[in-house]
C-alpha cells in the first residue's frame, strides 16, 4: 500500500484563544489589510467589530453579506472588496460557510476572473493566494484543516467542493467557546457532519492509516458528547469534545475524501434545503449497512474500535443518535414523487459516490430513497 500524509496547517486549539488573531497574524508577518469575514451573529452582536479593535489596524473590513451554503456571487462579492481595498489577508470566522467563502475569496481575489468559472467545471484554481486564518464557529465541517470549499450556484442550481491546494488556511484557530451560541438543531446537524466526514474518510477508497487514526479518534467522540452539546448549548466538556472532534474528523478527510453520504447530500441540501449535516447523516446509516463487508473486514474492524459489536450496532446506534438529536431520519414529510426521487437518484451520482468502498448503483440508490421517501 503506498500512501502520502500532508498537513500543512497549524492548529491553535483551546477556549478563549480567538483573542490570538493578531498576534498569529503578526506572526506571518501581517499587520495592516486584514479581512475579517465573519458570521452574521458575530457582525451583529459587536464580536467581529471587537476583533477589528483588537487587532490593532491589521484588519480593517469585515464582510458578511453570505448566506449558508455561499453562492459563487457571494464570493465574487468578497473578492471585489478585496480588490478594491487592496487587502492582503483573510481571517475566516464563521461555519464552514464562511470559511468557505472566504478560501475561494482568498484565491479569486488575486485575477479578475469570477469563481463560477471554477466552480464544477474542472478547471484548477490559481495556485496563488492571501494567506488565511481560519476560526471556525461550528464544530462540523472541519474546513479549517481541508483544501476544500464547497460552494453553491443557485442560478443553474449546482452544489459542488473545489479543491486547491491554495485553500489550505495557514492556521486554525480552534476556540469552542465560539460555539456555545450555536442553536441545537444547528448542533445536532453540523455534529452529524463531524460523523459522517470520520466514518466516510474511514472507509473511503483513499484510506491511510494516519487518517484512520484520526476516524477511529473523533467518531466516538461524537456519540458521546452530541447528545450533550445539543441538550446543553453552555457545556463545556461537551463544547470541547465536539470541538476536538471536528477539527480531527477534518483531518481524517481530507486526504482520503468524503464518499456516498456526502455525495447523496448535495442534491438533499440543493434541491430540498435539508442542512449539510443533516443531510450527510440522513443516509449514514443505510451506506454503513451496505458497506459493512467491504475492504476485507476493515469496516467491521472500524466499528469494534469505536466500541461496537459489529457494523450493525454501529448504524442501528447511528440511527438513534439522529432521534436523539432530532434530525430526521426519512423524507415523508417532503411527499417525494417518482420524478423528484429519480432527480435525486440521478445528482447523486457526484463524484464522491465513486470514493465508496462498495460500487453503489442506480438501482441501489433508487431503493434507498424510496425507503427514506416512505420513513418518517
Ligand atoms: P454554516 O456555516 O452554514 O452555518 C449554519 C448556521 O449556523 C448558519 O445560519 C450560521 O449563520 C449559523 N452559525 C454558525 N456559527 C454560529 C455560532 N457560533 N452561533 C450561532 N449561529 C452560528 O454551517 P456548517 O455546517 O458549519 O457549514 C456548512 C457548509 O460547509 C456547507 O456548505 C457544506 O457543504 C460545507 N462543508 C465544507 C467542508 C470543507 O472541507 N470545506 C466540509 C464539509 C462541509
Amino acid at each position: 500500500m503506498l500512501w502520502d500524509y500532508q498537513q500543512p496547517v497549524a492548529i491553535r486549539f483551546g477556549n478563549g484563544r480567538v483573542r490570538e488573531i493578531k498576534d498569529v497574524a503578526a506572526s506571518m508577518g501581517l499587520t495592516e489589510g486584514g479581512l475579517l469575514v465573519s458570521e452574521h451573529l458575530f457582525a451583529q452582536n459587536g464580536t467581529a467589530e471587537k476583533i477589528v479593535k483588537d487587532s490593532e489596524g491589521a484588519i480593517s473590513e469585515i464582510f458578511s453579506d453570505f448566506s449558508p451554503n455561499p453562492d459563487v456571487t457571494e464570493v465574487d462579492k468578497a473578492a471585489a472588496l478585496i480588490r478594491e481595498k487592496h487587502l492582503k489577508f483573510v481571517v475566516a470566522m464563521g461555519g464552514g460557510s464562511a470559511m468557505d467563502l472566504a478560501k475561494s475569496a482568498a484565491s479569486i481575489a488575486l485575477t479578475n476572473d469570477s469563481i463560477a468559472e471554477y466552480h464544477g467545471t474542472g478547471k484548477a484554481m490559481p495556485q496563488e493566494h492571501l494567506p488565511i486564518i481560519a476560526v471556525p464557529t461550528t464544530a462540523g465541517t472541519g474546513s479549517e484543516v481541508t483544501c476544500v470549499s464547497v460552494l453553491t450556484n443557485r442560478a443553474l442550481g449546482k452544489k459542488a467542493p473545489i479543491v486547491s491546494d491554495g485553500f489550505f488556511p495557514s492556521v486554525a484557530i480552534i476556540d469552542p467557546e465560539l460555539t456555545y451560541s450555536v442553536p441545537p438543531h444547528v448542533t445536532a446537524s453540523t455534529g452529524m457532519d463531524v460523523l459522517s466526514q470520520a466514518i466516510e474518510g474511514y472507509w473511503s477508497k483513499g484510506h491511510q492509516p494516519i487518517c484512520d487514526a484520526c476516524a477511529i479518534h473523533a467518531a466516538p467522540l461524537v456519540f458521546k458528547y452530541l447528545p450533550i452539546a445539543v441538550a446543553e448549548p453552555n457545556n463545556a466538556e461537551a463544547r470541547q469534545k465536539m470541538c476536538e472532534a471536528s477539527v480531527i474528523a477534518g483531518l481524517a478527510f481530507t486526504l482520503p475524501k468524503t464518499t456516498s453520504s456526502h455525495a447523496c447530500s448535495f442534491p438533499l441540501t440543493n434541491i430540498h434545503g435539508i442542512p449539510h449535516g443533516e443531510a450527510c447523516g440522513l443516509t449514514l446509516d443505510w451506506f454503513a449497512r451496505i458497506n459493512k463487508n467491504a475492504q476485507h473486514g476493515r469496516v467491521q474492524e472500524f466499528a469494534r474500535a469505536i466500541g461496537f459489536e459489529d457494523v450493525d450496532a454501529m448504524a442501528d446506534a447511528i440511527h438513534e443518535l439522529k432521534v436523539k438529536v432530532g434530525l430526521r431520519t426519512g423524507l415523508k414529510d417532503l411527499n417525494l414523487n417518482a420524478e423528484q426521487i429519480a432527480d435525486l437518484v440521478r445528482i447523486s451520482r457526484h463524484p464522491n459516490l465513486y470514493n465508496n468502498p462498495v460500487e453503489i448503483t442506480d438501482e441501489m440508490l433508487q431503493d434507498m430513497y424510496e425507503h427514506l421517501a416512505a420513513t418518517d
